[in-house]
């Protein structure tokens, strides 16, 4: 048996059709939302990020703002930057690309950002909101990750989930949306000393390591739905994931490419909070 790939592409256009369709009617009567990016510094693959993000507002109608701001930019600077976009009214969502240069700290300026423009959700009330099942913007990734399941129709409730990974942005959002819909959830990271026995159990296996072949075939029990989160290069170039995919695809019974996978539905996600910053602002 082959898995069944879930197109995380596809998944992504149609989330982007919606949105596009939405802010096209807004734009009849009100100005459209607005999401400001600041990126600091010249970051190759930070550069490609923040492009990607602009192009993703710019076709489905967002309006963007793009503060660039040189690598030597001082703490103090980029938070009045970020107090600037705070106190303007017409901009909705704010997102700072990661990581920051060392002579900023990274927690101070997601600290600094207002919790209903925090579209990225790592503001600490958003995260507590996460963790206490209250509302809140929810990490794009994670949240991309369970459109993904939603679309499959998955009954997450009581089958046991393995996320690999513990980080701020992936996996411990990640874990907490799965034990949200009632999934009993297992988080293993670098000192996990029985992964393999821990995979094998498991029904779903989310992947954000950034190592490739961190999943293999062997790890895999049948069926199992296997979401890779990762973007890597191989030994060739080739962007791939964190998980053996073609060994792995003989076993699972869906699975999620690289790329083409979360890596699209990520941006998507992205979209929708800076929808939703904006209609609540207008809700209020
Ligand atoms: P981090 O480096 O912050 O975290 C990696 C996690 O993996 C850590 O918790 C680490 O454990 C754990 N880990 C590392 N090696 C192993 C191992 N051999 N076995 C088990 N656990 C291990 O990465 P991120 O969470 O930010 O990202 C993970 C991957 O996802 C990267 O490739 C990144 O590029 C990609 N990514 C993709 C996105 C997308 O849109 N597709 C969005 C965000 C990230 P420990 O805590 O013990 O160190």
């Amino acid at each position: 048996m082959t898995a069944k790939i879930i197109d995380g592409k596809a998944l992504a256009q149609d989330t982007r059709q919606e949105i596009k369709q939405r802010v096209s009617q807004i734009s009849k009567n009100q100005r459209v939302p607005c999401l400001a990016v600041v990126l600091v510094g010249e970051n190759p693959a930070s550069a490609v990020y923040v492009r990607n993000k602009i192009k993703a507002c710019e076709e489905v109608g967002i309006k963007s703002l793009f503060e660039k701001l040189p690598a030597e930019t001082s703490e103090k600077d980029l938070l009045s930057c970020i107090d600037r976009l705070n106190k303007d009214d017409t901009v909705d969502g704010i997102l700072v690309q990661l990581p920051l240069p060392k002579q900023i700290s990274e927690q101070k300026v997601i600290e600094a950002i207002r919790v209903d423009k925090d579209v990225d959700g790592f503001h600490l009330i958003n995260v507590g909101a996460l963790a206490s099942g209250l509302d809140g913007f929810r990490p794009c990734t994670p949240s991309g990750v369970m459109r993904m399941l939603e679309s499959i129709n998955y009954p997450l409730s009581g089958k046991h989930a393995l996320v690999i990974g513990r980080s701020n942005i992936v996996g411990k959002p990640m874990a907490l949306m799965l034990l949200e819909k009632n999934a009993t959830v297992t988080i293993a990271h670098s000192k996990t000393v029985n992964l393999k026995e821990l995979a094998k159990s498991s029904d779903i296996i989310v992947v954000a390591t950034g190592r490739q072949k961190t999943l293999t075939a062997d790890m895999v029990k049948p069926d199992a739905v296997v979401i890779d989160v990762g973007i890597n290069r191989d030994a060739q170039g080739k962007l791939c994931g964190d998980v053996d995919t073609e060994a792995v695809m003989q076993i699972a019974g869906h699975i999620t490419p690289v790329p083409g996978g979360v890596g699209p539905m990520t941006i998507a996600m992205l979209l929708v909070n800076t929808l939703q910053a904006y209609e609540r602002k207008f809700k209020d």
